[in-house]
C-alpha cells in the first residue's frame, strides 16, 4: 500500500473535471484503491506529500512514428506525397541501421517520459530489428507501449518500401514474440491502404484474428489518399471498408490515425467495430493539404477518441501542446461546420488521458482499479509575479497552455516512480 497527498485532478467522463484538493490517494499493487478528501482511517504512513503541486493522470500518445524523431519540423509545405518521398522514407530507411535505431529508440523513450506520455502507440519503420529493439528497451522502461514494425509493400506513392513475403514472415515472428500480456506489446501496423498489397492486408488480418493483437494504422488523412483508395477498391469505397474486408478492423482492438475526410459509411464502420480514432491536431495544422478533423462528430457518435502527436507529421511530442491544438483546431472546424461545437480544455484533457488510455485498459484516471500512472506538476514558475489567486482547475488550464516538460517534476507508472533514463 502507498499513500499520497496532493491536489488530484482527473476527468472521469468527457467534459467532466474532478478536483480533490489536498486529497488522499491510496494505491495497492500499483492500482488506485481510493481517492478521498478526508484521510481514510485505514491509511498507513504517508508515502509522499506533493504539497500544493497538481497531480494529473499520465498522458497517452495514441499515434506516433519512432523513426521520424529526427524529422520533426521538416518539410511541412510539401504535402503528404512529397513529404513522404523526400523526408520521411529516406530517414526511415536509416532506421534499419541497428546502432542508429538503438540510439534513436532510447532518445524517443526518454523524450516521451519527459513529456509525461507514459502510454504510447508507436509505428516503426519496415525494419523488424529496429521494432524489436524498441520493444526490448520499452520493457526495461517501466512504461506502457504498443509497438509495431510498419508493413508497406505497395508503391501507392511511387516507392515500394519492402517485399511482401518477408514483411509477413517478420511480422508473424514479432507478433508471437511480443504478443503476450504485459505493459509492452506488439501492434500490427500496416502503414495504410495505399501502401499495402491485398496479399499483405489479408495475412495481417488473419494474424489479428489469430492473436487478438491490436491493429494500428492510418485512415482518410486527406482527399488525395482517399481517392487512391477509391480507385483501387471501388467496391469498398473507403479505408474502413477495405480494412474490414481484410479483417484489420473488427478482429480485435484497432486504432486509426486522423480520419480527417472519412465519408459517412466509414464513420458507421468505425462505430460498428469500436475502432479508436487517434486525433492528431498538430499534424493537421503542420502538414500542407491536411483536412480539418470533425472530432465532435465522432464523439457524438460514441466513437472512442484519443490524441496523438504523430511525430513527425506533427512537430512536437509535448502532449500539452497537442491538447491545446485540439482545442484550437476545433474552433476552426466550427467555422466550416457550425453544428459541431468546439472542444473545451477539459474535454481535450480527457482525450489525452482516459479517452486514449482506454486503448490500454484501465489507465488515464484516478478512479479505483486504474493503474496509478501520474504526473506531478510543479507550476510555481508559471505563477511567479501573478497577483491572481487561481483555483487548481485554473492552474491546470494555465499549465496546458504555458507549461512544458520542465514543470513535470515527478512521474509514476503502475505505482512506481520513474527515474531518469
Ligand atoms: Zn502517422
Amino acid at each position: 500500500m502507498a499513500v499520497y497527498r496532493g491536489n488530484f485532478l482527473y476527468t472521469p467522463a468527457l467534459g467532466q473535471l474532478k478536483v480533490v484538493e489536498r486529497g488522499w490517494l491510496i494505491t495497492e499493487n500499483g492500482l488506485v484503491h481510493s481517492l478521498t478528501q478526508r484521510q481514510p482511517a485505514s491509511a498507513g504512513p504517508l508515502t509522499a506529500d506533493f504539497g500544493d503541486a497538481l497531480i494529473l493522470p499520465a498522458f497517452t500518445d495514441l499515434h506516433l512514428h519512432a523513426p521520424q524523431l529526427p524529422n520533426m519540423g521538416l518539410g511541412y509545405s510539401e504535402g503528404l506525397g512529397g513529404w513522404l518521398e523526400r523526408y520521411t522514407y529516406p530517414i526511415e530507411h536509416q532506421y534499419a541501421d541497428p546502432s542508429y535505431a538503438h540510439q534513436l529508440n532510447a532518445a524517443l523513450i526518454s523524450q516521451l517520459r519527459r513529456y509525461g506520455s507514459l502510454h504510447a502507440v508507436i509505428m516503426g519503420s519496415t525494419s523488424a530489428a529496429a521494432a524489436a529493439d524498441l520493444l526490448e528497451q520499452y520493457r526495461r522502461s517501466g512504461m506502457w507501449a504498443y509497438v509495431g514494425k510498419m508493413n508497406s509493400d505497395y508503391p501507392g506513392y511511387g516507392v515500394q518500401n519492402e517485399q511482401t513475403a518477408p514483411s509477413i514472415a517478420e511480422t508473424v515472428q514479432l507478433a508471437h514474440r511480443y504478443g503476450g500480456p504485459g505493459r509492452v506489446r506488439y501492434a500490427i501496423s500496416p502503414e495504410f491502404v495505399p501502401c499495402c498489397s491485398d496479399e499483405l492486408m489479408a495475412a495481417l488480418g488473419q494474424l489479428a484474428r489469430e492473436t487478438g493483437l491490436p491493429v494500428h494504422s492510418h485512415m482518410s488523412e486527406g482527399e488525395s489518399d482517399l481517392q487512391l483508395v477509391r480507385r483501387r477498391f471501388p467496391r469498398e469505397g473507403c479505408y474502413a471498408g477495405v480494412y474490414a474486408r481484410f479483417g484489420l478492423m473488427g478482429s480485435g482492438p484497432s486504432v486509426m490515425a486522423h480520419c480527417l475526410t472519412s465519408p459517412e459509411e466509414e464513420i458507421a464502420l468505425l462505430k460498428q467495430h469500436g475502432s479508436f480514432v487517434a486525433h492528431c491536431p498538430v499534424c493537421s495544422l503542420d502538414l500542407a493539404g491536411s483536412g480539418l478533423p470533425p472530432i465532435r462528430r465522432y464523439l457524438n457518435e460514441g466513437i472512442p477518441v484519443g490524441l496523438g502527436s504523430d511525430i513527425a507529421g506533427g512537430h512536437t511530442l509535448n502532449m500539452m501542446q497537442v491538447i491545446v491544438a485540439a482545442v484550437q483546431i476545433s474552433k476552426l472546424v466550427v467555422q466550416q461546420k457550425p453544428q459541431l461545437s468546439p472542444l473545451s480544455e477539459v474535454e481535450a484533457l480527457y482525450l489525452a488521458t482516459k479517452g486514449g488510455g482506454a486503448f490500454f485498459g484501465r489507465v488515464g484516471s484516478f478512479e479505483p482499479g486504474y493503474s496509478f500512472d501520474a504526473l506531478v506538476i510543479d507550476d510555481r514558475h508559471l505563477g511567479q509575479l501573478s497577483p491572481l489567486h487561481l483555483s487548481p482547475a485554473q492552474r491546470l488550464e494555465r499549465f496546458l497552455y504555458c507549461g512544458d516538460d520542465r514543470h513535470i517534476s515527478r512521474r509514476y507508472c503502475a505505482g512506481r516512480e520513474l527515474t531518469a533514463l
